[in-house]
């Protein structure tokens, strides 16, 4: 059965922009990507030329300046872009979500001119980011990371201007270490890496570097055979010796904490807007199979108990909608969003395991296997309450806002 569904959720509170854009992306999904979502899982890859496909829709670089190659576009826009994806494939959906919420965001904020037109130009023009924080000890403890970095001399990647001290404040870093469970990273060309200078002072030691791909040192390793999202790529990485010059050092000296809390604060919003479009896209498969379904002489629609469990689950992707959208514009307008993007996510990955669970069994028998949309979507649910801070994390961060 075919993984593009006709969908029929109101998108009342956007602007007419906004819903254009919204069914722009959703019509490339139905039609580029929704055809190729069987394969895409069992093979565990993107389509050949998906990934290009995406970058010359612009949706590789939604907030970065036109003046860099980007779309221009605001927060807001990556989030409906990545629900919109997610309604048909939520691993597509990561990668677009990676990319803009997480490793351009965080070079938009915290990178130094010179590194912007470099790097935000290429993340916009085909260049894949991916974040590395975690690691086989540091998860939900991300900041108990072991990876390190150690200032060398690099005499020939000294700078041949003189720079202010905090710039350069040395030729060079030499990462050790290994990184776990990195989303993109076989496609990435730029990692975002979090390392410590100095395992003694706790967080105040983490900093925050751009390694490239095809650094001296530095390899992606395995790639994790997943449950759901599989045509994600999820990788370990490893630096042996990995020596980068000074110049690829992201923001200051200590402040990787920072940079990791507040990209992740973002992000989190993203994986929000995953797990609507995923909640939206099994509801709107579960709906359009229940009007055909027929037992008992008629579709299984005219039966109230599957009209209430549709009728219940409308309601609570409602909800999870004008959470995610409120905890983005909340970012938009440059006002504090934390809490509402913990309880966003929190949320909206309670809605999208709820309805994927509850499509699979409307669909019954067909529910439960391969050949229909139905079981991805319940595979593909279970992440988002594991990834970008688990459930009991963003429990956590709201009862610290709240109490
Ligand atoms: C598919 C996938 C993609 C990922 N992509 C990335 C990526 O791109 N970059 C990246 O850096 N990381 C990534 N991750 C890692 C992800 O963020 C971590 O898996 C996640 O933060 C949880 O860490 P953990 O797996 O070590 O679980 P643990 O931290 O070991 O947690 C296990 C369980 O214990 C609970 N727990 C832990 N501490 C507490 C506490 N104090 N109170 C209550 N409960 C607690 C957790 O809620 C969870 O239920 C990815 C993971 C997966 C599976």
């Amino acid at each position: 059965m075919s993984h593009k569904c006709d969908f029929h959720f109101p998108l009342t509170t956007l602007s007419e922009e906004e819903q254009l854009f919204f069914a722009t992306v959703r019509k490339f999904a139905q039609e580029t990507i929704a055809p190729a979502v069987r394969t895409m899982d069992d093979e565990q890859r993107f389509a050949p030329g998906l990934v290009n496909k995406l970058f010359e829709l612009g949706l590789m670089g939604i907030e970065i300046p036109e003046s860099l190659g980007g779309a221009g576009g605001s927060f807001f826009d990556a989030v409906l872009a990545v629900e919109a994806i997610a309604t048909v494939d939520p691993a597509v959906a990561v990668l677009v979500d990676v990319q803009n919420t997480l490793v351009a965001n965080a070079l938009q904020r915290w990178a130094r001119e010179e590194q912007k037109a470099e790097w935000l130009s290429k993340l916009a023009r085909g260049t894949v980011g991916a974040y590395a924080l975690s690691e086989a000890g540091s998860g939900s403890d991300a900041f108990a990371l072991t990876t390190s970095a150690e200032k060398v001399n690099l005499p020939h990647h000294q700078p041949r201007e003189i720079l202010p001290v905090d710039r350069h404040p040395c030729g060079g870093y030499r990462l050790n270490g290994r990184k776990l469970w990195i989303s993109n990273a076989r496609e990435a060309e730029l990692f975002l890496v979090f390392a410590t200078l100095d395992p003694a002072v706790g967080y105040r030691g983490i900093t925050a570097f751009l390694v490239e791909k095809g650094m001296a040192g530095f390899s992606v390793g395995r790639k994790e055979d997943k449950m759901g999202i599989r045509a994600s790529s999820t990788c370990e990485l490893l630096f042996d010796n990995c020596v980068i010059p000074a110049a690829n050092l992201l923001g200051e000296e200590g402040k990787g904490y920072k940079i990791a809390i507040e990209t992740l604060n973002e992000g989190r919003i993203g994986i929000g807007a995953q797990m609507l479009g995923l909640a939206e896209g099994a509801w709107a498969h579960a709906a359009k199979y229940a009007k055909e379904r027929r037992q008992f002489g008629k579709p299984i629609a005219e039966f109230q108990a599957v009209q209430f469990a549709l009728a219940g689950m409308a309601t609570e992707i409602e909800s999870a909608k004008l959470m995610v959208y409120n905890a983005a514009r909340l970012k938009d307008a440059g006002q504090s969003y934390v809490r509402e993007a913990a309880m966003c996510k929190l949320f909206a990955s309670n809605v999208a395991e709820r309805v994927a669970s509850n499509c699979v069994e409307i669909f019954g028998g067909n529910g439960f296997v391969r050949d229909y949309p139905a079981e991805k979507y319940y595979r593909d649910a279970k992440i988002g309450k594991i990834y970008e801070g688990s459930s009991n994390m963003q429990l956590m961060t709201i009862a610290k806002q709240v109490l």
